[in-house]
């Protein structure tokens, strides 16, 4: 991409002249940073480490380096150093030192103040760090980065702890938002000293997003069209602006995205693994969005404005929509249960004796569902320390306690014969959803033969199903098996059973009374359709969570003319 190309031919003189020709086609666009390159050409043979010296000199020419491409082209901020005359003065020195080291005058910075020289300290790129810090055999080399200026009025400088020092490019106030940086990979570490690399490369590294806010010319990535929709939405349901409780609005459109995408990827909200990551943003976005006192269920509709918004590209998301809207519903009522309740505990606990021990954490983290930075952020909000080492010691004693008790607890072997063979006849009405949804409506039972080891299942379809089929039907069986939901039975007329949608042979008396089976979330709380509901006699278990076990179809085959026969395992 272009910003490669015009940064690459930098290495040397004559490149560099062309790159600048090339540049003022492009200027006014890109605030480029030069980088390291032509200073850390050594010869090989040092007997001390000749990274002393050149850092001592890169150090030099930064400070010196800034101060004049500062006054040349950011005069607003000069302007403020003229107070500190000695500082000036000596930066005028050491600026001339540098001179006669540069290949370039890069004391100005390049095109017209554009680009700007850098040590290794800021720009040069190992996993170690700084050359000195490299152990012999790493590989590294330097770099490029690219800022994009957000402009003076925002005062993000006079806002920072930087205030009382210079703003420049490469400030950690936030002016000057990286964009993405180039790592020239040409330098390996040896006992003699640096070797070039036989195999050198550009390592280009970008942030979407922060091109994204770049390019819109916005002064913070939530206010681009990806999380447009989201922020409004929030204001919507909180009546509040964005532009008043930042933090807040920014928490929940951060963590509810990415929440969306764990649960699309299969790490549901739970206690482990990744799943605890699941749990934890869902957590503080609902926490968030209480703050701004929203106090009813709401992580579905964000989802959803995610959903939306994402589906193009990530065509998965329209496919899990169900699940997702599911699991984040879920999550939200677990912790709203609690969440009032844990806030008054948090209350008592900050004010008895202002701070929050190991064990007070691990209370809340157990009895309310509290995850530690969720305690640690209303700490800080108090500005009273929390005992972090305490909570993970009580956490490790715990985790111990329950091995324990879950061994003893299991000693007992696997769920006798009966108990699978009910999992496995559930997971039959699974997998009869799973076939109508995506086979069609036409699918209906045939006839079915359940051991506690396997099912076998006919049904009624004329085509041999493609591999594409069979996984989508084990996709949604599995689904329903991780999204841990309850099996209810209702009893009613057959006519009041076809209108809610059960499946199921109809050849019963006008009348009768039927049961019926549902798999999924009670509709009153959740407004979402159920996976299964279908006509049965039972017996079923009560909840997917039972069910130990990936669900797979082992074979697909003709039975008879029209109908198929499905062999199928959870394992
Ligand atoms: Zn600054
Ligand atoms: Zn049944």
């Amino acid at each position: 991409m272009y910003l490669q190309r015009h940064i690459v031919p930098l290495l040397d003189q004559h490149a560099f002249k062309e790159a600048q020709r090339k540049f003022e086609l492009v200027s006014g666009f890109l605030d480029i940073e030069a980088h390291a390159g032509p200073e850390i050409e050594l010869p090989s043979e040092q007997t001390t480490d000749p990274f002393d010296e050149l850092m001592q000199e890169a150090r030099v020419l930064d400070s010196a380096s800034r101060t004049n491409n500062i006054s040349t082209q950011y005069p607003d901020v000069a302007a403020s150093m003229e107070e500190n005359e000695v500082h000036q003065e000596c930066a005028e020195s050491q600026a001339r030192i540098s001179v006669n080291k540069t290949p370039f005058e890069m004391h100005k910075g390049m095109q017209d103040g554009r680009i700007f020289y850098y040590g290794v300290e800021k720009n040069w790129w190992s996993r170690s760090g700084t050359p000195k810090n490299m152990p012999v055999g790493e590989p590294g080399g330097p770099d490029s980065e690219i800022f994009w200026d957000l402009g003076k009025n925002l005062k993000r400088h006079e806002k920072s702890k930087w205030k009382n020092h210079p703003c420049h490019p490469n400030c950690g106030c936030g002016r000057f938002l990286e964009i993405g940086n180039n790592v020239f990979m040409e330098y390996i570490k040896t006992k003699r000293g640096f070797e070039k690399l036989r195999q050198k490369n550009v390592d280009y590294g970008g942030g979407l997003e922060r091109q994204a806010e770049a390019t819109a010319n916005v002064s913070d990535i939530f206010l681009t069209d990806a999380f447009a929709g989201t922020i409004k939405k929030i204001e919507e349901l909180s009546k509040k602006k964005y532009a008043e409780n930042k933090k807040f609005f920014q928490i929940i459109a951060d963590h509810l995205r990415a929440a969306t995408f764990l649960i699309s990827d299969g790490a549901y909200p739970s206690n482990k693994d990744q799943g605890y990551f699941t749990r934890r943003l869902i957590r503080r976005a609902i926490r968030s969005a209480y703050k701004l006192g929203v106090k009813e269920n709401y992580c579905r509709k964000i989802a959803e404005v995610n959903i939306n918004y994402f589906q193009k590209t990530y065509p998965d998301l329209a496919k899990k929509r169900n699940v997702i809207m599911t699991e984040m519903e879920k999550e939200e009522n677990r912790f709203r249960k609690t969440l009032e309740k844990g806030l008054k505990k948090f209350e008592q606990l900050a004010s008895k004796d202002k701070n929050i021990t190991g064990e007070e954490a691990f209370n809340l983290y157990q009895t309310y569902g509290f995850p530690l930075e969720i305690t640690k952020e209303l700490a800080y909000e108090k500005n009273i320390p929390v005992d972090e080492k305490g909570f993970q010691n009580e956490f490790k004693k715990h985790q111990k306690l329950s091995r324990m008790a879950s061994a003893g607890k299991f000693k007992g072997g696997l769920a006798d014969t009966k108990e699978k063979t009910t999992q496995l006849h559930t997971v039959t009405h699974l997998m009869l959803a799973g076939l109508r949804k995506v086979l069609g409506e036409e699918v209906h039972q045939r006839g079915a033969n359940i051991t506690d080891k396997r099912i076998r299942f006919d049904f009624s379809y004329n085509k041999k199903m493609t591999e594409e089929q069979k996984k989508a039907v084990e996709d949604f069986v599995n689904e329903a098996l991780r999204a841990h939901v309850s099996v209810t039975m209702e009893e009613m007329t057959l006519k009041e059973a076809r209108k809610a949608g059960a499946e199921g042979e109809f050849s019963y008396k006008y009348g009768e009374k039927v049961k019926v089976y549902t798999i999924g979330y009670p509709e009153t709380s959740s407004g979402l359709a159920p996976f299964s509901r279908e006509i049965c006699g039972g017996p079923h278990i009560k909840n997917t969570k039972e069910i130990k076990g990936i669900f797979k179809i082992k074979k697909e085959q003709s039975s008879s003319a029209g109908i198929r026969r499905i062999k199928a395992v959870v394992e």
